[in-house]
């Protein structure tokens, strides 16, 4: 596979494009606004700037990457030759459905079709397609050149063909998989919800301030960020979204607390809005 689309150029999909064509793959990456391309192009240059001063990179490698990458508004030219298309718009089932029935119409025969939903039903995105036994979920993480892990999803209909496809390519870019069966959040949404909702309500119920919630589990359980943070990272408009889905799947260990919707009601998003648990200036 050495041919790729990248359909959404923010945050997922610039650092997919970015990840993937650190590693030679040829990347077209499409968004619907020359302004959403051009800010993904500006993040991936700073991105391989910072990895380039880190000495991860040497000034080559950054100058081949960008070289990978070309950018598109036409979402049939992205699809144009392609060997895999990755999708990362917004999580909205509908938007997503609608875009892979334009990918199928698109795309050659022999494409795989990925989407990197964070919990969305995968059988149900394929289904927009004439083509399910080659639809799969491909999870990536945030940011995706670092991250280690790529969580892939098995569809109803993904054949195993396509599973040991995105294997392959996902070990050509270096990473880490793990195989889950399509349910609801798979295993790292769920895990990950449980985590900071409960984390939510110890701030919510007093137990600890903001600050020393998010230390606590920072040193005390080693984690890298704290949970409250991290929502911020995450978009709590994302996080409230991904509660009410697991409420539907799992019940109510998953009912969003009213902070997060009283924040979500606000408008504070976290990070993306300027406010969420944290004030960003
Ligand atoms: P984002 O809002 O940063 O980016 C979405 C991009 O899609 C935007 O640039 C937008 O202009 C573009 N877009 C909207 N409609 C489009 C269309 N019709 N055609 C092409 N592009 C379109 O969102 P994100 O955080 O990158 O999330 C994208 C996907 O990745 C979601 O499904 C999300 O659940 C998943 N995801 C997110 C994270 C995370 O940490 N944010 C982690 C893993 C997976």
């Amino acid at each position: 596979m050495k041919k790729i689309g990248v359909i959404g150029a923010g945050l997922m999909g610039n650092g997919i494009a970015q990840a993937m064509a650190m590693k030679d793959k040829q990347v077209i990456l499409q968004d619907i606004t020359e302004d959403a391309l051009s800010k993904a192009r500006h993040k991936i240059e700073k991105s391989l700037a910072r990895l380039e001063k880190a000495g991860h990179i040497n000034h080559d490698e950054a100058k081949r990457t960008l070289s990978n990458i070309t950018t598109t508004k036409e979402l049939e030219q992205a699809c144009q030759d392609r060997d895999l298309i990755i999708e990362a718009v917004p999580e909205n089932l509908e938007l997503k459905k609608s875009i892979f029935e334009k990918l199928d119409q698109y795309a050659p025969n022999h494409t795989i079709l990925a989407t990197n939903t964070s919990e969305l039903s995968v059988t149900s995105i394929a289904a927009s397609t004439g083509r399910t036994d080659r639809v799969i979920g491909m999870h990536w993480f945030n940011p995706a050149p670092i991250m280690k892990l790529i969580e892939i999803v098995k569809g109803i209909d993904t054949s195993d063909n396509t599973v040991k496809a995105i294997e392959q390519v996902s070990e050509d870019v270096g990473k880490e998989t793990v195989l889950v069966k399509d349910t609801q959040g798979f295993v790292t949404t769920r895990a990950l919800s449980a985590h900071m909702l409960e984390c939510m309500r110890i701030y919510e119920e007093g137990v600890a301030s903001l600050e020393d919630v998010d230390k606590a589990i920072r040193l005390g359980l080693n984690y890298p960020m704290g949970p409250l943070q991290l929502a911020d990272y995450v978009g709590l408009d994302t996080m409230l979204f991904a509660s009410e889905g697991l409420v539907e799947a799992f019940g109510d260990r998953f009912r969003p607390p009213q902070i997060l919707r009283k924040l979500v009601e606000a408008g504070h998003y976290g990070v993306k809005t300027g406010r969420g648990f944290y004030s960003y200036e």
